[in-house]
């Protein structure tokens, strides 16, 4: 059974395996030996290999152990998961936050506490399986808009009976196509319609906004009671775990109600700890910020005058459009054969046809890293008949 699957997956060229990593995270990672140009990480600030951050972490393996123990609403709560929920509170400009153990266990827990059988969920169709997942979960009718149409998510929410309770769900920064949602469109709908609007600024977090508070910061949208502020510190924060920010209210019911928190146990202390620092050295090193950005921008218009398809890419993520899943590998083999790892994107995790490379800019490439990149896809687009030559 198993076998019949995987023989499948592999004559439709869907099959994927491990690639083990046995250097730090860094932009140069090594696997198999073998030294590569890392462009295929979500470390987008180069903080999970940062010495203040792992010193942080070091230090509270020492001083608090390695575990939690306990849930924490047991004896799992540690002052390490206090203080950085402050510290992601005062971040987000928001009254309160809560953590979570990672954006996967966050989104599948928060969206059936907010929402449940008697309700509808409104979903981008390119929202992270994470938030799909959540939406299954919450046994809520379920009703997918079409990518950023806020017409059509207006109409859906129209032809809802009004007093049924609502929830919008969408990424802040879409993960594979790196291009942002309407925001204040979104809130103004949620307002109208008397809807929250649950936002996944997993990729927005440290990345986004003037001082990188995320997606809100970005549109200039005071927090409110209806935006709930999701985010990660797995992503721009280099470590593991996510939060939820938003209303004392809303986090004291989160404790209350929100499985994913509840039943699982607390966080490592460590892990609050390296968030901490983390979040220290994003506000006092906005030079980082300021790097991925002029890496990204250089190379969105180095690409896109070559002519490769970079789809609707405004941030650091930058998809190369294939559209076909055996030509997607065959193009990341040509990169990884001159030294750059980029990842190959196929269904499940994209819709079929959309096949693509993604590559992801880190502040600690080089500016040469970034010239050797963009030269290497200019050789492996013309050979493959991406762009002319
Ligand atoms: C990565 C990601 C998640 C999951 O976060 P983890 O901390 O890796 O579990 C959730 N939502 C979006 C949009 C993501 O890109």
């Amino acid at each position: 059974m198993f076998e019949q699957t995987l023989a499948s997956l592999k004559t439709r060229h869907l099959y994927r395996t491990l690639r083990g990593v046995s250097s730090s995270q860094d932009s140069v990672i090594t696997i198999h030996g073998q030294v590569y140009r890392n462009f295929g990480s979500n470390n987008y600030l180069g903080l999970a290999n940062h010495p203040e951050v792992k010193a942080a972490a070091a230090e509270a393996v020492m001083a608090y152990g390695v575990g939690a123990g306990a849930s924490r609403l047991i004896t799992g709560t540690m002052t390490l998961h206090e203080q950085c929920e402050a510290a992601l509170a005062a971040f987000t400009g928001t009254k309160a936050a809560l953590l979570f153990g990672a954006g996967y266990l966050a989104n599948v827990g928060l969206i059936p506490a907010l929402i449940g059988p008697d309700g509808v969920v409104f979903a981008d169709r390119y929202n992270h399986a994470s938030l799909v997942d959540g939406c299954r979960l919450s046994r809520a009718a379920f009703k997918v808009y079409r990518h950023k149409d806020l017409e059509q998510l207006g109409r859906l929410l129209e032809r809802t009976a009004p007093g049924t309770p609502k929830l919008i769900v969408t990424d802040a920064v879409f993960s594979m196509d790196g291009d942002l949602a309407p925001l204040p469109g979104l809130l103004a709908l949620a307002r109208r319609y008397d809807a929250l609007l649950l936002v996944d600024d997993a990729h927005g977090t440290g990345v986004i906004g003037p001082r990188g508070r995320g997606s809100p910061e970005h549109f200039g949208l005071p927090h409110n009671d209806r935006l709930i502020h999701m985010g990660t510190l797995s992503k721009a924060l280099g470590g593991l775990g996510a939060f939820v920010a938003g209303s004392s209210s809303l986090i004291a019911y989160l404790q209350n109600r929100c499985r994913s928190f509840l039943f699982t146990t607390a966080p490592p202390p460590a892990m609050a700890a390296a968030a901490i620092a983390a979040l220290s050295i994003i506000d006092r090193e906005p030079e980082r910020r300021a790097a991925l950005w002029r890496h990204r921008d250089r190379c969105a218009l180095a690409l896109r005058q070559f002519g490769f398809d970079l789809m609707a890419s405004e941030t650091p993520i930058l998809p190369i459009r294939i559209g076909d899943p055996a030509a997607a590998v065959a193009v990341a083999e040509s990169l990884l054969a001159r030294g750059f790892l980029v990842p190959a994107i196929r269904p499940p995790t994209v819709p079929s046809g959309t096949d693509r490379l993604r590559l992801s800019l880190m502040a600690t490439h080089t500016d040469e890293d970034i010239s050797a990149l963009i030269e290497a896809c200019r050789q492996a687009g013309r050979i493959h008949g991406l762009i002319p030559s």
